[in-house]
């Protein structure tokens, strides 16, 4: 177990109604914890996690769902892979938001939301989520602002509503400095392993850092809730992402306490020959 009391903290937990500007949270702070060490507890963080997964499972009542926002290459996919795959594919869902389709444009923007929600037992990954309809909608203005302008409190009854249905709900930004999006995008171009993942369409939205920006800040003053916080998380190291990730995961699964069920009746007293 992890000394709570005593251990390093990098994630800043948003309280409601909290004005912040990202460009005072520095992307690469220098934690009280050496890269070797933080990647032992990431990995001993998804053991635990992979523990308590399984009694969620067997418990089958309630859901944890784990929002992931951050612009291009801040490491969405990298922090699933190394905070979630030790939990495995059975125990773990994993929904990725892009476009929407025309089906789901002809629906209201929490439609396709809704139904990506895992059922009772599960891990939900949301990469991307809900919070592109208050992003990149609202940047590249795809809908009427007075619109967007309405979603951010319906997007905080909605998630009130999974919250009140037993789906506790954690959000992470993962906030990256544009230097280091630039650093990375260029080792997508130079590396025959990455190409694939670089999208000249990402250069449009780097010209659009400031907007972004300005956005998320809006997102995260109003729709960090009591019952579905935000939490922004230094993102220029990838190591200390992932430790300081897992640790919430595990904190959060680790207060909802899932207990294996036991046999009662009639089962408890079965014998086997
Ligand atoms: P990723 O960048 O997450 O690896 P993609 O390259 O497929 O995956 O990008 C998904 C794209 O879909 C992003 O540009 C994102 O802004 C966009 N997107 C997601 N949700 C919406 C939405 N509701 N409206 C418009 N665009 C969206």
């Amino acid at each position: 177990m992890t000394d709570k009391q005593n251990r390093p903290r990098v994630a800043i937990t948003i309280k409601p109604g909290a004005k912040l500007r990202l460009r005072d949270i520095d992307p690469r702070p220098q934690p009280a914890l050496d890269k070797e060490t933080a990647k032992q507890r990431t990995k001993a963080n998804a053991v635990a996690i992979d523990e308590l997964q399984d009694r969620l499972f067997a418990e089958n009542k309630r859901v944890l769902l784990v929002v992931l926002q951050g612009t291009d290459t801040s490491g969405k996919d990298g922090t699933i892979r190394s905070v979630f795959n030790t939990a495995g594919p059975l125990g773990v869902h994993v929904t990725s938001f892009r476009v929407p389709s025309a089906e789901e444009l002809a629906h209201d923007f929490l439609w396709r939301v809704h139904k990506a929600v895992p059922a009772k037992g599960l891990i939900g990954i949301f990469n991307r989520s809900h919070y592109e309809d208050v992003l990149v909608v609202k940047v590249k203005k795809l809908a009427p602002t007075e619109l967007i302008e309405e979603r951010y409190e319906q997007i905080n009854q909605f998630e009130k509503h999974l919250h009140a249905n037993g789906t506790s709900i954690v959000k992470f930004m993962l906030h990256i400095s544009k230097e280091e999006q630039k650093k990375r995008l260029l080792e997508r171009l130079a590396n025959p392993k990455k190409q694939w993942k670089f999208n000249p369409a990402d250069l449009e939205d780097r010209k659009l850092w400031d907007a972004y920006h300005a956005a998320y800040e809006i997102m995260l003053e109003r729709c960090s809730t009591p019952w579905a916080p935000w939490h922004v998380i230094p993102a220029d190291d990838n190591w200390l992402r992932n430790w300081a990730i897992s640790e919430i995961v595990r904190d959060k699964l680790e207060e909802m306490n899932p207990q294996y069920p036991r046999l009662t009746g009639q089962a408890a007293q079965v014998k086997i020959d």
